[in-house]
């Protein structure tokens, strides 16, 4: 893969990354509310259609920060994006993977500021992604991958939901629906990618509610989101498993 290829590929995912902030603030609301039709500061109603969901995280009206800041949206974007293309270069299956990089982002930021993952959010990453993966189906001419990972899922789907089931477990049915949707591009890739993107989550999340611990940032109690590790997790098997 050209260095060409690859910075036309970050700059793609910085330009995805642009338009994460609007879609993560009006959904960023407490569970049963409905999406934030305008700004919280000045009242200035969003526009209809994909415009007034699709945008940065400044409001027009009275330049209040709306949700995650672009900064961080567009260089985890863009860094995603670049890493994924220089790693897979012309293999089919790097649009499925970008497109969940895309709805992924959002979501995690969701989950940042409210411990939740909304509905709409999963179901367009399972949409993007399933669609992504039979694309890349038709392009290599097997179905082989497509029914591993249909296996994945419900192997992935499975496992949360024994963790969500255990006494005391903190994790909730939007994290079992997300392991589910990720199960998808890493049974795609291979088993191998499955176990590192169900195990890394959690290897990830145990350092930093330590460092938050220490930090006295969070206390024993604090619930952390996991939806946020389990998707950086899916995005570090991608890029240690591709095909
Ligand atoms: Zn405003």
């Amino acid at each position: 893969m050209s260095a060409v290829t690859v910075s036309v590929a970050a700059l793609l995912g910085a330009a995805a990354g642009v338009l994460v902030p609007r879609t993560a603030y009006r959904l960023g609301v407490v569970a049963g509310t409905p999406a934030r039709a305008g700004c919280e500061h000045c009242g200035r109603p969003f526009r209809a259609g994909p415009g007034g969901w699709l945008g940065p995280a400044t409001c027009r009206g009275c330049r209040a920060r709306l949700g995650p800041p672009t900064t961080f949206t567009v260089t985890v974007a863009g860094l995603a994006y670049g890493l994924l293309a220089l790693r897979f270069g012309a293999d089919p299956v790097l649009p499925a993977l970008l497109a969940a990089v895309a709805i992924g982002l959002p979501l995690a930021c969701v989950d940042l500021a409210r411990l939740r993952l909304p509905d709409p959010l999963i179901a367009a990453l399972a949409l993007a992604t399933a669609a992504g993966l039979a694309l890349a189906a038709a392009g290599t001419g097997t179905a082989v991958p497509l029914w591993r990972a249909g296996a994945a899922a419900i192997v992935c789907a499975g496992a949360y939901l024994l963790l969500a089931l255990l006494p005391g477990s903190r994790l909730g049915f939007g994290d079992v629906k997300l392991a589910a949707v990720l199960g998808l591009p890493l049974g795609w890739l291979g088993w191998p990618a499955v176990l590192t993107g169900l195990l890394l989550p959690h290897l990830l999340i145990g350092p930093v509610a330590l460092v938050l611990l220490l930090t006295r940032r969070a206390g024993r109690r604090t619930a952390l989101p996991l939806g946020p590790a389990m998707l950086a997790g899916a995005l570090a098997a991608f890029l240690l498993h591709p095909r």
